[in-house]
């Protein structure tokens, strides 16, 4: 089972220890689970802890900060936005048109678009479209990918039981309805002929498929030649809506998503993180006769409901990251940079005599300590947590930021330099070294 590693500078820090006292581990997220000190500011590529030591970020927040932490241009337009026409109660808000048309205009699965607060609302609406519009029930899934924390596709990402024999379809943690997880149908990952027999057997009962496209659940696992098609075709076959989860990728691997680099267009599109920059705006894509399912107060369409959902502040923010994309060739600096990082790293690996192998797309990369590429969940879990731990743990004492789990991916910002990038190599050459040891 995959634990978070543990780090110097180490100890738990006096904020961490009065957070813990009065929320559940100290943290509201699994995923900040592993590090007892507190980040209390940020800015461009950096982080500052509350000692003041100063790190370079390749967290970035799981994926939203993507120009940069606390830009002071989406800063700005959030600010303005709320001095000037704040949460209403009624009607499209202050820039959903804007925003939804910016995105209908580089999506090419977007015909029309709804907007929600996080990854898992978007997840979870996508299923109540699809079983509106297919009358089916089932859900397929691949093993280790996670959608986000509701009860139909929170099953089959858990990281504690991954033995060989072990059932794919496991529910991810306790509290989960059986009678929803035993409707998922959970697939490895690039395994084109487990795909064919689960279509065989459930393809007339699936509402929907989910794919990342790209998988970042467990690092960077990009499908093998020919597996999105296959996907892609048995959907269209079998009528089940194919929804890709882009939350991860969408706004960062590309401005459209990884869709328009893997070419294979979903019929729905999960998005979140990187399109507001940090603030929590997150949505579903569509195409117009599926986005029609969600409209009515009826017993057959879905619908989609939030206080929250579309907050001007939120949309501020998606609007202001945006333009700054359509005007900024922002993707080539992020692409720059992601790729300078991985052949640093890939040599650095070959110098140390390191059994490691480094993979990504773009501005994410992994570092799997296995000889070889993981292409599924099992063989990306198969990573050297012992030598992980000490890479990681000597990256942190060097001042870079990176994820406490071995398989989890890790990303730059594209305020993130030429210069920093070098210098995190030769911190890299350090860590490899201390791993091997
Ligand atoms: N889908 C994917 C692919 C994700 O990576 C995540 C979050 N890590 C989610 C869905 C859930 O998003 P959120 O945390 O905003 O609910």
């Amino acid at each position: 089972s995959e634990q978070p590693v543990k780090t110097e500078p180490s100890g738990q820090s006096a904020s961490w220890r009065r957070a813990e006292a009065v929320v559940p581990r100290g943290v509201s997220s699994g995923h900040r689970v592993g590090w007892q000190q507190v980040i209390v500011r940020t800015r461009g590529a950096y982080v500052w802890d509350q000692e003041g030591r100063q790190y370079v970020d390749y967290l970035n927040a799981w994926g939203p900060i993507v120009l940069g932490h606390s830009d002071p241009r989406v800063n700005e337009a959030v600010l303005t936005a709320a001095n000037t026409c704040d949460l209403t109660g009624v009607g499209p808000q202050a820039g959903e048109a804007e925003l939804a048309e910016r995105i209908c205009a580089v999506m090419p699965s977007a015909d029309k678009v709804a907007f929600c607060t996080s990854g898992t609302d978007a997840t979870m609406h996508a299923v109540h479209v699809a079983r509106a519009a297919t009358g089916r029930l089932k859900i397929l899934k691949f093993h280790g990918s996670y959608h986000g924390w509701n009860d139909h596709v929170a099953v089959g990402s858990s990281r504690k039981d991954l033995s060989e024999t072990s059932a794919l379809n496991t529910p991810n943690g306790g509290g989960l309805h059986p009678a929803v997880v035993a409707d998922v149908v959970v697939v490895e990952w690039n395994d084109a002929a487990g795909l064919r027999a689960a279509f065989d057997e459930y393809g007339e009962q699936l509402a929907a498929a989910f794919t990342e496209g790209y998988v970042h659940s467990f690092g960077c696992v990009p499908a093998v030649p020919g597996f999105l098609e296959l996907l892609r075709e048995l959907c269209t076959s079998h009528g089940v809506v194919m929804v890709m989860d882009e939350v991860k990728t969408g706004f960062r691997a590309a401005i459209g998503g990884y869709q328009t680099i893997c070419g294979v267009t979903p019929d729905l599109t999960a998005f979140g993180k990187a399109v507001a920059n940090g603030y929590s705006l997150a949505g579903l894509a569509g195409i117009d006769a599926l986005m029609g399912h969600l409209g009515a107060y009826s017993k057959t369409e879905a619908t989609i409901d939030g206080t929250y959902n579309a907050s001007p502040y939120a949309l501020a923010a998606g609007n202001k990251t945006l333009q700054i994309m359509e005007s900024d060739d922002i993707f080539s600096t992020l692409h720059a940079r992601g790729e300078q990082l991985r052949a640093g790293i890939a040599d650095a690996i070959a110098e140390a005599g390191a059994p490691a192998t480094v993979a990504g797309l773009g501005s994410e990369w992994c570092v799997y300590f296995r000889p070889e590429l993981p292409t599924n969940f099992r063989e990306a879990m198969q990573s050297d947590a012992e030598m992980y731990g000490r890479y990681h743990a000597s990256l942190l004492a060097q001042g870079v930021l990176e994820p406490a789990f071995p398989t989890g991916d890790r990303r730059l910002n594209a305020a993130t330099t030429e210069a920093d990038v070098t210098t995190t190599i030769e911190c890299v050459r350090v860590a490899l070294r201390a791993a091997v040891s």
